[in-house]
């Protein structure tokens, strides 16, 4: 099939994209304002595939200062949005450790006590220090908070309304068509296929579609994204070392909640000194919280899901929290590399925008505007080069689309933002200070060092939990979750002293519960499996096994081999895998020993 402008991903980058460009193709009288070239005297015809089995389920926070989003929308604090509310009260919070098993720097141990010691004089209760002040490169002051699911469902509508531009649904895309250094459209994934890949009952081969321009929007652990990085390689000097698995509920808060629409909580310090958490609360007693366990926590133990329910039973949080519902539950990684992984933005026949071409900012916490920035600035170039008749090469998108980028605000302050939390290769101490640092001095000053692939980072778990647990009872638990065919953390973590979690079927529910409460996680038949371990001899021999530990939907689990095994119908293609395997791909050292491949299914909830 031929068109004339193919978009992988409908994340909030594509869909600011299309927003921009949907209301550009056509004239008020009807006309084509700019000529198909596959199809004369209509306009450019604008195909999207998306992924996942509606538009919306993604994840996401989300609070955001919606500068972009009121710039294509002026409207919007008053469209109707579902979940929309405006930010009210900010709060930052460092969380003490209440149970004593946190794994904390001699130096972070200090402070606690020095917070304790004089908590009569300072703004402390529940075990929390409530930061006297919100740094402002923080603060979402006239921002909005939003549900992302529900935000994407509506911003499809509007594009869709204008007729110009068609969103494919549960349809992945394999790969990008690259001829001779140039991307000339897209493949669609092959339907009728066992695991592996191998042609069976109903085999539909992935159509191939041309267009004069492939935008690729597909997220951090977007596959074509990662393909055009392979075979282009990344700019001198870019690299994809940090990362964060965000992992997140929507509640229905109790029905005495003291908590206003529109309130912010941002936390730090607890469960473990590492994770980042986020409260939000929308209309309607409903909030969105969760945690954020990055690249640089060094625990090959690193569960989000185990360690998001300690985070939720921190006092000071469970009291807002006690006699709450789960409403819907989802995960997804962060690109942290943000600035230091900016790929190659364009090429001939292809442009990226998004998370993945570098545009989170990892120091004002915000993803969403910039990601819709970069596709409204794309577009525009678009419209330029059509308007002009002139073909989409590399110099000409560079003229327009990367132009209008370097000049924007996302630049600015992607450039402030680009060392920023270096300072937490050498532990949070220091990385709390090294963001303060750039911060309150526009990017000029930073602390630590460049980001080393996560996987040197990974200690075995005899290590990690030297001190705590013996190597002969860590040797004990592998066995018996050897058998049960289960992961290690829960019961290291039990062993480590962690209390147990007090399920109530409600709110604290079983990882397995969460995946058919909250994520409705489904999987049609018929695909190959996504996920795929590249050396089975490698993991024949990890010791970590960290995509195990990791794995935000318990599909992979440690099977009856030394490999893995990947049960595709309970991935929420979160990509935690991706970069939390252990060993480092023997053909490049920069990727792990798992591939992440294009697939179907996944969550099958619109509010996360
Ligand atoms: C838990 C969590 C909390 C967050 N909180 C905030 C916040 O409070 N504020 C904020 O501003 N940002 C937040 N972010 C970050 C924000 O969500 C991202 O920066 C933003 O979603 C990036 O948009 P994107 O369009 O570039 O990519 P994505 O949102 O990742 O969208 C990419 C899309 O491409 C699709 N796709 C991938 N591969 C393919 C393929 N092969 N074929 C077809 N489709 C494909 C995916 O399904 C997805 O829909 C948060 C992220 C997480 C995970
Ligand atoms: S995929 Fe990576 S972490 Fe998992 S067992 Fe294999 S080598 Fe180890
Ligand atoms: S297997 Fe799926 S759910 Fe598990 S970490 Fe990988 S992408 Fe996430």
């Amino acid at each position: 099939m031929d068109v004339d402008i193919v978009c992988v991903g409908f994340g909030p980058a594509t869909a600011g994209f299309l927003t921009t460009l949907s209301e550009q193709l056509v004239n008020a009288d009807g006309t084509p304002a700019v000529e198909s070239a596959v199809m004369p005297g209509l306009p450019p015809q604008v195909l999207c595939y998306e992924r996942a089995d509606d538009i919306g389920f993604g994840v996401s926070g989300v609070v955001t200062r919606a500068r972009a989003l009121r710039a294509s929308f002026p409207e919007i604090d008053k469209a109707g949005i579902p979940m929309a509310a405006p930010v009210g009260e900010e709060r930052v919070l460092y969380l003490l450790d209440p149970v004593g098993v946190s794994r904390r720097s001699m130096t972070l141990r200090l402070a606690d006590s020095l917070i304790r010691a004089t908590k009569f004089m300072l703004p402390f209760e529940h075990h929390a220090l409530n930061l006297p002040w919100t740094p402002a490169f923080l603060q979402k002051h006239d921002g909005m908070i939003l549900s992302m699911g529900q935000f994407m469902q509506w911003a499809g509508a509007q594009v869709q309304s204008t007729g110009t531009v068609q969103i494919w649904p549960g349809t992945p895309v394999a790969q990008a068509l690259v001829e001779e250094k140039k991307v000339v459209g897209v493949r669609l994934l092959d339907q009728g296929v066992d695991k592996k890949g191998n042609p069976s009952d109903g085999f539909t081969p992935g159509m191939d579609v041309h267009a004069a321009l492939t935008v690729i929007g597909d997220g951090p652990v977007g596959p074509i994204g990662r393909q055009l990085d392979e075979q282009f390689g990344l700019p001198e000097g870019k690299h994809l070392r940090d990362w964060a698995v965000g992992m997140k509920f929507v509640v229905d808060l109790p029905e005495d909640t003291p908590l206003k629409p529109g309130t912010v909580l941002h936390t730090f310090g607890y469960p473990e000194p590492e994770i980042f958490g986020f409260l939000y609360v929308h209309p309607d007693r409903v909030a969105s919280l969760g945690i954020f366990v990055p690249s640089w926590f060094d625990s090959p133990t690193r569960t989000a899901y185990r360690y998001l329910q300690h985070w939720m039973l921190h006092p000071y949080l469970w009291r807002y929290l006690k006699g709450g519902k789960l409403r819907s539950w989802g995960a997804k990684t962060l690109g942290e590399s943000g600035k230091h992984g900016e790929p190659h933005l364009t090429g001939d026949g292809y442009a990226r925008i998004g998370e993945g071409s570098g545009t989170t900012n990892v120091l004002t916490g915000s993803g969403v505007d910039e990601a819709w920035a970069t596709g409204t600035q794309l577009a525009e170039a678009v419209i330029e080069l059509l308007k002009a008749k002139k073909p989409f090469t590399k110099q000409n998108l560079d003229e327009t689309y990367v132009k209008r980028r370097r000049a924007s605000w996302v630049e600015a302050e992607g450039r402030i933002a680009e060392n920023s939390r270096d300072g937490f290769q050498k532990g949070v101490a220091t990385g709390m200070i090294g963001m303060a640092l750039a911060g309150l001095t526009n990017g000029k000053l930073s602390l630590g060092s460049a980001p080393v692939q996560p996987w040197k980072r990974i200690p075995t778990v005899e290590d990690y939990f030297t001190g705590k647990i013996s190597r002969d009872e860590i040797a004990k638990l592998r066995d018996e979750c050897k058998m049960k065919n289960a992961s290690l953390h829960g019961a290291l973590m039990d062993k480590a002293g962690w209390p147990a979690i007090p399920f109530d079927g409600q709110l604290l529910v079983s990882h397995q519960d969460a995946l058919l409460m909250g994520g409705k996680v489904q999987a049609p038949g018929g695909y190959a499996d996504h996920v795929v371990f590249l050396h089975p001899e490698l993991c024949e021999k990890c010791g970590a096994r960290i995509c195990i530990e990791a794995c935000s939907g318990q599909a992979i689990t440690p099977g009856e081999t030394g490999v893995p095994a990947f049960d595709r119908e309970k991935c929420v293609h979160c990509g935690a895998c991706l970069w939390n395997c252990s060993q480092a791909n023997p053909e490049n050292p920069e990727r792990m020993n798992i591939a992440f491949r294009a697939g179907t299914g996944g969550l099958h909830s619109a509010e996360n």
